[in-house]
């Protein structure tokens, strides 16, 4: 058995009753679990703050990737166009999926640590009237800077456009008012902040935007105004479900409102994420994004300067005593990332941070 927690931002440490659901195997066509899957969704648009009337989830098979290729290549035609806001992997990744589909798209590429500005994205919507929706990352797990959505959705919603969000890394971790903000289409994944395994993501779509995309889709496994109208109808998954993966998510949920909900998991979150940093920097390990825009999910850290260390030597470091880290991802800069969502609590970060004391005194950095 696996003796170390993930300090990765998914799949993360889950409870040991989250991985009990998985011990039964359930079948897909029973009343029982369309129910499961129904009760999943309903929770989703509590958890968003939007109504049944103008929103609905949907849940897709496959990772969260899957989810944001199913909504780019579902909701914008052939004749729309798309604008991305990129400020690190996950907003390229985007790039790579408009082109794979062979959609028209324009990007606005921000350096990894900045946040994308809402003017920018405004002059662009202005200088070009055949964008018709924009889609964003909001926290970008590259670097584990924190978007502003406000701003930018205040501006997409001004110029009357679609706005779509990747909230992967956030959605559960942190409040996000999705009607108040007038985000169309939100995305997210069982293996993030709801604390569930990996096998399927979820987005929560206008309900008018997503009957607008009709016959729209590219693909069709990944058609979501055809999953939806399969699930709308009794909970139905349009293909096989991940049966597994959907009990824990259950009890996933549970847990969270057991916990207090989203602002008692947040607190949590962004506890363990201010002493991480506060104990790093004690040791002389600098965050790569300034305190201003870092985020509470995860934190890219800057290599320690000395020559004797070795990323590789230090990952094997501490996970012989129980956790596993994770390589940093920035192009621009040599990093190292630890994620603090997940089962993971004060107890974790300061045993964690004994861990890198010794292992740096052991290299006399
Ligand atoms: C995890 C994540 C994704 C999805 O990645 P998968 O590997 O496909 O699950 C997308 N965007 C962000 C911001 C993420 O953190």
């Amino acid at each position: 058995m696996i003796q170390y927690k993930l300090l990765t931002p998914g799949p993360l440490t889950t409870t040991d009753t989250v991985k009990k659901e998985m011990m039964a195997d359930h079948c897909t066509w029973d009343d029982d679990y369309k129910q499961i899957t129904q009760k999943i969704r309903k929770e989703l648009l509590k958890l968003a703050h939007v109504s049944e009337e103008e929103y609905t989830a949907v849940l897709m098979q496959g990772s969260g990737s899957f989810g944001v290729e199913s909504v780019l290549t579902s909701v914008i035609g052939e004749d729309e166009k798309l604008l991305i806001v990129a400020n690190g992997a996950y907003g390229e990744r985007m790039a790579d999926i408009a082109e794979h589909a062979k959609m028209k798209y324009s990007i606005y590429k921000e350096e990894y640590d900045k946040i994308p500005s809402a003017e920018k994205v405004e002059e662009m919507l202005e200088a070009d009237p055949a964008i018709t929706h924009v889609a964003m990352v909001h926290s970008e797990t590259t670097s584990g800077i924190l978007n502003d959505i406000t701003a930018v959705a205040k501006v997409v919603k001004a110029a009357g456009k679609t706005m779509i969000v990747d909230a992967m890394s956030s959605f559960g971790g942190m409040e996000i008012p999705v009607g108040e903000l007038g985000i169309d289409f939100i995305v997210s994944s069982a293996n993030k902040c709801i604390q569930g395994v990996p096998g399927f993501s979820f987005i929560i779509c206008n309900r008018e935007k997503l009957m607008e995309s009709k016959g729209k889709a590219r693909s069709l496994a990944l058609d979501l105004y055809d999953q939806w109208k399969t699930m709308e109808k009794d909970g139905k998954w349009r293909f096989t479900s991940p049966t597994h993966t959907v009990l824990a998510f259950a009890k996933a949920l549970e847990e969270l409102e057991m916990e207090g909900g989203i602002p008692a998991r947040a607190k949590r979150y962004a506890d363990n994420n201010h002493l991480l940093i506060q104990k790093m920097e004690e040791m002389g390990i600098h965050t790569y994004i300034g305190a201003e825009h870092q985020g509470p999910i995860i934190t890219a850290f800057y290599y320690p300067e000395h020559h004797k260390f070795s990323f590789q030597e230090m990952y094997a470091y501490i996970k012989e005593r129980g956790y596993a880290i994770y390589p940093g991802k920035v192009t621009d800069a040599d990093t190292f990332r630890i994620g603090n969502i997940g089962e993971i609590y004060e107890e974790d970060i300061l045993k964690l941070c004994g861990i890198f004391k010794e292992f740096f005194a052991s290299i006399e950095v």
